[in-house]
C-alpha cells in the first residue's frame, strides 16, 4: 500500500475576498517556527509508521499546499524534503507537487524546485482578466500569470496546472470563455476549474448579503461548466474528474490520463494519504482526522512532543474511525467523481467482500432511471447530466 502525503503552508501575503482556507495573512515572522515544527512532525510520523508498518512508509505522492507555498524560498523547500526523505520512502518516479501564487515566483527558485524533485506546479490563475481578479481580491494580473508559466518551462517543468474560478459576480458567459481561452493559450498540462462559492465569514460574503455585489447565478455557472466541458474536450484535454481536465496524450491509460494529478486520484480513489502541518487532514489506518488549524497552537503541541501512534501526531485535534459502512459511502461519493473512472465492481467487492450491485441495487437502478449515472453491471459512473447534479447522486449512497 503505497501513501501520499499532504503538506499545509497557512500562510498567505493576503487574504483574498472569498477564501476561506485555514490560511494567515501578516504572520510571516512564524514561518521558520512552523517550518521547524512541521519538520518535526514530518519525522514523529515518519518514525511511527515505520514502527507500526515494520519498513519505511512509501509515499508516491507529495502535495505541498496551503496558503501560498511559494512564499517559502528555496532553501526552506530544501529543508522540508530533506526532512520528508530521512522519515518515508518516495518511491520514484514520485509526484510532488507545489501551488503556487503567480507573484511568488522567480527563475531560480523554479529552478532549484525542479532541481529538488519537485515534478508538478499548480498554478492559481483564477481569471484572465483584471476586474475579476480585482473581485476576488487576488494580488496578481494575468500578465504574471504568462510570466509564471514562461518562467516554469524554462526551469524544466513539464506539468503546469492552472486553476480557474467561475461563476463569478457579474461575470457573464464571454467572459468566461476568454478566461478559458486565455489559460488555453498557455498550453498547460491540466486545468482545475472551479465554481465560486461563497462562503460565510468571508469579504465577498458580507458584501453579497449588504447586496453590493449580485449573487452568483447558479444556472449561469452550469451554462459556463457545460461549455468548459466542449471546449475542452475540443481541445484535446480529457476530462476526468467532475472539475478536472488533463491533457490528453498518446500513452493515456483508458480510464486515467497520464497527465493526471496522482495525488488527488489518490484521495478520489479512497486510499490512505497522511496530513501534516496545521490543519492538515489525513485518512490511514482506519481513521480521518485533522490537525489542530492554529499555527501557534500546532508550533506549541510539536514543541511539546506528546505521545502519539500513527498515524497521529501531537497536533492532531480530531480523529473519527471510519467503519465498513462509513467506508463504502465514501468510496461511492469520492469514486464517482471520477468521470471516466467512476467506481469498478472488482476493486469494490475485492475491498468490501459484496458486489457493487448487491450493495445499491436500487440505489444504482433509481440513479441509472433519473439520468444521473450509468451502470453496465462491472462500473458505475456518473452522466454529464450527473455531474451537474452530483450532490442528488451522492447523497443516494450515504
Ligand atoms: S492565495 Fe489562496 S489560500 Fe491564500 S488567501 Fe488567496 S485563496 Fe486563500
Amino acid at each position: 500500500m503505497r501513501f501520499s502525503l499532504y503538506l499545509h503552508i497557512p500562510f498567505c501575503a493576503a487574504r483574498c475576498s472569498y477564501c476561506d482556507f485555514n490560511t494567515y495573512a501578516g504572520q510571516g515572522t512564524l514561518i521558520p517556527h512552523y517550518l521547524q515544527a512541521l519538520a518535526n512532525e514530518i519525522h514523529l510520523v515518519g518514525e511511527q509508521g515505520r514502527r507500526a508498518l515494520g519498513q519505511t512508509v512509501p509515499v508516491h505522492t507529495v502535495y505541498f499546499g496551503g496558503g501560498t507555498p511559494t512564499l517559502l524560498t528555496a532553501r526552506q523547500f530544501e529543508l522540508l524534503l530533506s526532512a520528508l526523505h530521512d522519515a518515508f520512502r518516495l518511491t520514484p518516479p514520485a509526484e510532488v507537487t507545489v501551488e503556487a501564487n503567480p507573484n511568488t515566483l522567480n527563475l531560480s527558485k523554479l529552478r532549484a524546485l525542479h532541481a529538488m524533485g519537485v515534478t508538478r506546479l499548480s498554478i492559481g490563475a483564477q481569471s484572465t482578466l483584471a476586474s475579476e481578479l480585482r473581485l476576488l481580491g487576488r494580488r496578481h494580473g494575468f500578465p504574471d500569470v504568462v510570466r509564471s508559466v514562461e518562467l516554469a518551462r524554462q526551469a524544466g517543468f513539464d506539468n503546469v496546472n492552472l486553476d480557474l474560478i467561475y461563476g463569478l459576480p457579474h461575470q457573464g458567459l464571454q467572459s468566461w470563455q476568454a478566461s478559458l481561452r486565455g489559460a488555453l493559450a498557455l498550453q498547460p498540462e491540466h486545468l482545475s476549474l472551479y465554481a465560486l462559492s461563497i462562503e460565510p465569514g468571508t469579504p465577498l460574503h458580507t458584501r453579497v448579503q449588504r447586496g453590493l455585489t449580485p449573487a452568483p447565478d447558479p444556472d449561469l455557472a452550469a451554462d459556463m461548466y457545460e461549455w468548459a466541458s466542449a471546449e475542452l474536450e475540443a481541445s484535446g484535454y480529457a476530462q476526468y474528474e467532475i472539475s478536472n481536465w488533463a491533457r490528453r496524450s498518446a500513452d493515456d491509460e483508458p480510464l486515467a490520463p497520464r497527465l493526471a494529478c496522482l495525488h488527488n486520484l489518490q484521495y478520489w480513489r479512497n486510499l490512505p494519504y497522511l496530513g501534516l502541518g496545521a490543519g492538515a487532514h489525513g485518512y490511514a489506518s482506519g481513521w480521518r482526522y485533522s490537525n489542530t488549524p492554529s499555527p501557534h497552537a500546532y508550533i506549541a503541541r510539536l514543541r511539546a512532543q506528546q505521545p502519539a501512534e500513527f498515524p497521529f501526531s501531537p497536533a492532531v485535534e480530531t480523529r473519527a474511525a471510519v467503519n465498513s459502512d462509513l467506508a463504502i459511502a465514501e468510496t461511492m461519493m469520492m469514486g464517482l467523481r471520477l468521470t471516466l473512472e467512476g467506481v469498478g465492481d472488482p476493486a469494490f467487492r475485492q475491498h468490501f467482500g459484496v458486489s457493487l450491485g448487491d450493495r445499491f441495487r436500487t440505489q444504482l437502478a433509481e440513479l441509472q432511471a433519473q439520468g444521473l449515472l450509468s451502470w453496465d453491471g462491472a462500473r458505475a459512473r456518473l452522466t454529464p447530466r450527473g455531474r451537474l447534479l452530483a450532490n442528488r447522486a451522492f447523497a443516494a449512497f450515504l
